[in-house]
C-alpha cells in the first residue's frame, strides 16, 4: 500500500532530510587516509543526537551502526568499523537516515579518498548522473515507477556500467521503507502510477563491472561477485505539485 503524504507531513519530511543530508555532510568533511569507519559512524551519530532526531539505521534489522559505510567493491549494507582504515584512492559509500518527528529521511553518495583512479571518478560521475536522470523521467500525469528504472538502467548502460538488481529504492515515510519498491531498471509505462504526495528514495547502486552481487559472511555487506568497484547516490525525493523536490539535498 502506497501511503501518500499531505504537505505539513512532506514538511516534516524536509526537516528528516535536512538533517540527513547534513550528516553526510559531516562524512564528507572527515574522509581522508588513515580515518576509521567507526569514527566517521560515530560523528554522524552526534550530529543526528545534536539535531533531535535518531539515527533510522542504528538497530533496523539488528545493524550495529549509525550508517552504512561501504568501500569500494562494497556496494552497501557496510558495517562501520574500528579495523577499518580509508587509504588513498578508496571510494567510500555513505548512506544515513534520520528520524524526527515521525518521519525518516535516507540519503546516499560515494566520495573519493585522495587521488581515485579514473575509472572509479567515472563511476562516481556515472551515479550521481543516473540518479537525476531518473529524477527527470518523473512526470505526475501519467508517469509509472518504471520509468524511473528504465531512465537510470539506459543511461548507466550507454556509459557501459551496469546497474544492481538485486536491491533497489523505496516510498519512505513513517517507516523507512514504505510502498512502493523503486527499482534502477525497468520498462517505461510499467509500475504504480506516479503521483502527487508520493515520498520515495531513489538510489541508483552501480557497477563498474557486472551487476552480480554477494553478501558477505557477515550477512550485511553486499559486495560486487566480480569484485569491480561499485557506487551508490541516493536522495528523498517528494513529488508535489511544483514537480520532485529533494528533501534530503542540502549543498
Ligand atoms: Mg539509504
Ligand atoms: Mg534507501
Amino acid at each position: 500500500m502506497i501511503i501518500l503524504k499531505n504537505e505539513e507531513q512532506i514538511r516534516r519530511m524536509k526537516t528528516a532530510g535536512r538533517i540527513t543530508g547534513e550528516a553526510l555532510l559531516v562524512a564528507r568533511e572527515m574522509i581522508k587516509e588513515g580515518v576509521t569507519t567507526k569514527q566517521i559512524d560515530d560523528k554522524i551519530r552526534q550530529h543526528i543526537e545534536k539535531c533531535g532526531a535518531k539515527p533510522s539505521f542504528l538497530g533496523y534489522g539488528g545493524f550495529p551502526g549509525s550508517a552504512c559505510i561501504s568501500i569500494n567493491d562494497e556496494v552497501i549494507h557496510g558495517i562501520p568499523s574500528k579495523d577499518r582504515v580509508l587509504m588513498e584512492g578508496d571510494i567510500v559509500k555513505v548512506d544515513v537516515g534520520a528520524y524526527i518527528g515521525g518521519y525518516h529521511g535516507d540519503s546516499a553518495n560515494t566520495f573519493g579518498v585522495g587521488k581515485i583512479s579514473e575509472d572509479a571518478q567515472k563511476l562516481i560521475d556515472v551515479t550521481k548522473r543516473a540518479f537525476e536522470v531518473g529524477v527527470a523521467a518523473i512526470t505526475t500525469d501519467g508517469g509509472r515507477i518504471g520509468d524511473i528504472g528504465a531512465a537510470i538502467d539506459a543511461y548507466v548502460r550507454e556509459n557501459g556500467c551496469s546497474t544492481v538488481k538485486k536491491y533497489v529504492g523505496h516510498g519512505i515515510g513513517a517507516d523507512l521503507h514504505e510502498d512502493p519498491n523503486v527499482p534502477n531498471f525497468g520498462t517505461k509505462g510499467r509500475g504504480p502510477r506516479l503521483c502527487r504526495g508520493m515520498v520515495i528514495a531513489i538510489e541508483p547502486m552501480i557497477n563498474l563491472g557486472g551487476d552480480a552481487v554477494v553478501e558477505r559472511p557477515d550477512h550485511w555487506t553486499v559486495v560486487t561477485k566480480d569484485g569491480s568497484l561499485a557506487a551508490h547516490y541516493e536522495h528523498t525525493v517528494a513529488l508535489t505539485a511544483d514537480g520532485p523536490v529533494l528533501l534530503t539535498k542540502v549543498d
